[in-house]
């Protein structure tokens, strides 16, 4: 599906600077945390926009949720003493009205928020002729067409200057980020969109400083447009994600390790290898889908004779024993076993569909 939105071209509204790096605290916690923060960042020379949360949306009651209007001055005016554009967080018409009044620059809107249409539709509202670029994160759920609805509200009002924050998804299941990043999901907004710049918000992702930036130089060789990073003066009493805010000089430091590729080689040589490759990619793809073919046609078999012979399509020991062994055989030639269970889990799915098919035609 094709998404038509109505956005400005980035080259007219956007920093030129390449990846577009957007910088600041999580929350504004008082004028002097803001200010330090803000001149410290700002000499990287590196950074385009200055974030900084003054409504915090916490998950549990009973934390610190956010300085409120006053912090709006501060990190005005800090953004002024180093030129730079500053970006808050909305989730509310309130809010809106209070950053307005306020001359911030850049508003988002946060994977809490987006979650909801109904707050999304009361942000839109607000924003009716009001001229001003909008970030939407992604919502917390993977749930793409939320996150695409929230683009299509605020574009909807008249605002053209819109971008996507891709901050990862929440998921019971445990694992080394505090969201999941779903890489698939922005890419699929990037091939519905491809008009609309998309950043990565590796801080959220990971929920921890060490990781950030392995998930920052992943977003740029997936060509995101930029990253929102939080850095915080001294992140160790920092009032909310403590864990996962960098100090001025080490986002300075991941700033300058960051490698920027280029979309494209002009090197003859390169683009001759990387044909040839690409050639014996298409033809294991072409084999692979031969292939599953076949491998539904026995399926379709086995299904013809389990409902003759009135036998259940899901046996479990059988399925078990698919996996232990499908495993070892992955192993002994180096693939991953996630990839290897993801793909079998797929496939067994498609089988169990085909054979209810078979199972469910009337009997002659
Ligand atoms: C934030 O940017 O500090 C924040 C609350 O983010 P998210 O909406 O991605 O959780
Ligand atoms: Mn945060």
């Amino acid at each position: 599906m094709k998404l038509h939105l109505h956005i400005e071209d980035k080259a007219n509204w956007l920093s030129k600077k390449v990846p577009c790096i957007i910088a600041g605290p999580c929350s504004v916690e008082s004028e002097e945390q803001v200010f330090q923060t803000v001149q410290e960042i700002a000499k990287s020379g590196k950074v385009s926009i200055i974030r900084g949360g003054i409504w915090k949306p916490r998950t549990r009651p009973n934390a610190f949720e956010g300085v409120g209007e006053k912090g709006l001055k501060w990190l005005k005016q800090a953004g002024l003493t180093v030129g730079l554009p500053i970006a808050t967080e909305v989730a509310n018409a309130e809010h809106v009205e209070a950053c307005l009044k306020n001359n911030i620059d850049i508003l988002w809107i946060g994977a809490r928020t987006t979650v909801n249409p109904f707050s999304v539709q009361e942000i839109a509202d607000a924003l009716k002729g009001v001229d001003i670029p909008v970030f939407i994160k992604n919502p917390i759920t993977p749930d793409i067409n939320l996150w695409v609805g929230a683009l299509e509200r605020i574009n909807a009002v008249g605002i053209t200057k819109l971008a996507a924050i891709h901050r990862g998804f929440s998921s019971f299941e445990k694992s080394i980020y505090r969201n999941a990043p779903m890489w698939e999901i922005p890419i699929e907004l990037k091939l519905m969109c491809p008009e609309i710049p998309i950043f990565c918000d590796p801080s959220h992702i990971s929920g921890d400083k060490d990781l950030i930036p392995l998930v920052a130089q992943k977003a740029l060789d997936l060509e995101m447009d930029g990253l929102m990073i939080e850095s915080h003066i001294n992140p160790l009493v920092a009032k909310s994600d403590a864990e996962q805010q960098l100090n001025p000089s080490e986002l300075i430091n991941l700033l300058n390790q960051l490698i920027i590729r280029e979309k494209n080689s002009q090197s003859e040589d390169f683009i001759n290898q990387l044909e040839q490759l690409r050639a014996v990619i298409d033809e294991l793809d072409g084999e692979l889908i031969n292939k599953f073919a076949s491998r539904m046609n026995i399926i379709e078999k086995i299904g013809t004779y389990k409902s003759q012979n009135n036998v259940t399509i899901l046996q479990v020991e059988r399925w078990e024993k698919i996996l232990k062994n499908r495993s070892f055989l992955a192993k002994k030639v180096g693939l991953s076993d996630e990839f290897i269970k993801k793909m079998l889990e797929l496939i067994h799915q498609e089988s169990i569909r085909v054979q209810t098919n078979i199972m469910n035609k009337p009997k002659n």
